[in-house]
């Protein structure tokens, strides 16, 4: 038996800690795979980390020794009473039993008074809500250097596609626009105890300092590219002309042509700049500003 598997399990058996399915909680028991998580986070002594389900501190412990100071946000009160008495000694350990999608984390941030240089998100998320929880952390515009996360091994394809590739999808511009991603590492279901029934893979999200297109709209380029991805099978002119982004097929057709787009291009074969483009034409035709 591995050593972490031991410790997992002294540690529910102490705290009479049952694993909750509806929370996603899957928890780690590979040292290989902590030891990338953190070394892929390049954490230092003056930065903030701000954790996302802690669960029973497998990654916080590491976090602790190589952080400034640790912000965990977890949902489950076991976990919370647990962590805080597993890290009573730890003086830069916060925890926070409060949901991810609903805390300010901006405010968090701006509180925070001891000094930091760079704020990173680390965790192995619930898995049920990843999606949401990446694109908070993205659209909220935190002042985040990176994000480093495991996941579903086929979201995290999604998030790491580019344009043209099959997994390519409407969240693969959203993310590229915020970030530059990388992956990491594949981590096989026997990791976990209890095993998730997906393949997980760690990835990594530079947060760009600035976005790779200029855009004043970026709603509505997103709200573009969401209409495009709705029916997938179809060109990206039926499809914006099916939700009404193009007022018919004729306006599509001359707008299309206008930016030297092919009339029969598939939405997964754009480049994000195309999307920039194609929104600032349709916002010029509609006299929207
Ligand atoms: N970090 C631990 C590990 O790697 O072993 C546990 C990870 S487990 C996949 C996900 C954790 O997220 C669980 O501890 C679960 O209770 C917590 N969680 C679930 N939903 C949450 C939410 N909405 N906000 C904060 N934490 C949540």
């Amino acid at each position: 038996m591995s050593t972490l598997l031991e410790e997992t399990k002294l540690i529910m058996n102490k705290f009479h800690i049952k694993a909750n399915k509806s929370l996603g909680q899957n928890f780690l028991i590979c040292e290989e795979v902590v030891q990338a998580i953190i070394e892929s986070s390049k954490i230092q002594k003056e930065d903030l980390v701000i954790e996302i389900g802690p669960g029973l501190g497998t990654l916080t412990k590491y976090l602790l020794e190589k952080a400034g100071k640790v912000i965990c946000i977890e949902l489950d009160k076991k976990m919370v009473n647990l962590l805080e008495s597993r890290f009573l000694n730890n003086e830069n350990f916060v925890i926070l039993n409060q949901d991810v999608l609903k805390v300010d984390l901006r405010s968090i941030i701006q509180k925070e008074t001891t000094p930091i240089k760079n704020v990173k998100v680390v965790a192995n998320l619930p898995y049920y809500i990843t999606t949401p929880i990446i694109m908070k952390l993205l659209e909220d515009e935190l002042p985040l250097e990176s994000i480093t996360v495991m996941i579903q091994k086929e979201v995290a394809n999604r998030l790491l596609a580019i344009p043209g590739q099959r997994e390519t999808g409407a969240i693969t511009y959203s993310v590229y626009y915020y970030a530059q991603s990388e992956g990491v590492l594949e981590v096989p279901n026997h990791s976990f105890i209890p095993e998730p029934e997906v393949t997980s893979k760690v990835i990594k999200l530079n947060i760009r300092k600035k976005p790779p297109v200029e855009i004043e709209k970026k709603e509505m380029m997103f709200q573009i590219i969401k209409c495009a991805f709705m029916q997938r099978r179809k060109t990206l002119l039926n499809a914006l002309a099916n939700t009404n982004m193009f007022s018919n097929k004729n306006e599509g057709i001359e707008i299309l042509k206008n930016l030297n787009i092919d009339i029969n291009i598939r939405p997964e074969k754009l480049k994000l700049e195309d999307y920039a483009n194609l929104t600032k034409l349709i916002m010029k035709k509609r006299n929207l500003k």
